[in-house]
């Protein structure tokens, strides 16, 4: 029963920062995965979708070109 609470503990600690899934550190580069909203701008990041990218806010919807 022990066991299970520390496992529990410790899934909590895993899912921390929420914003360090929007960087990618490169070297010394930081690279942005998320696209913002051109029309929210700063802070407001767009959802990824399959095929395109939007906003929650302002419901922009921005195309994946397709290669
Ligand atoms: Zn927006």
């Amino acid at each position: 029963m022990s066991t299970e609470a520390s496992e529990k503990l410790q899934k909590k600690n895993k899912a921390n920062p929420q914003v360090w899934k929007f960087y990618k550190i490169d070297g010394t580069k930081l690279i942005y995965l998320k696209r913002e909203c051109p029309r929210c701008g700063k802070g407001v990041f767009l959802a990824e979708h399959s095929d395109r990218f939007s906003c929650g806010k302002c419901g922009f919807t921005q195309f994946k070109r397709s290669k």
